[in-house]
């Protein structure tokens, strides 16, 4: 591997690859990259309504509304797919 000069300092005679991994690794230990790619794996890793059991209708009194994981804004859920109903149940619920 060749390593180009980018820099005339002494403080800084790296290539810029090995700028932009230290860049990357300096946002990763800021926790930067590690959230954004936490949200982007949570958005990408919704489970079918098929998987999770998902009805229409309560379990008893067990429904979205009283997940913890409903988002009431837009009728959505943290981990299932697709629109959501406040009076659904799936097998993932959480008692908010
Ligand atoms: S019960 Fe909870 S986890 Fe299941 S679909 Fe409703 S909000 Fe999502």
């Amino acid at each position: 591997m060749t390593l180009k000069k980018v820099s005339t300092t002494s403080e800084c005679p790296v290539a810029p690859e090995q700028v932009s991994r230290r860049r990357f690794l300096s946002l990763a230990g800021t926790g930067i990259i590690a959230g954004t790619l936490a949200q982007v794996r949570r958005a990408e890793a919704k489970t079918s309504q098929s998987a999770a059991q998902y009805q229409d209708t309560p379990n008893g009194d067990k429904n979205c509304a009283g997940c913890k994981l409903f988002l009431a804004d837009g009728n959505t859920c943290r981990i299932v797919e697709g629109e959501i109903s406040p009076n659904g149940y799936c097998r993932f619920w959480v008692r908010s």
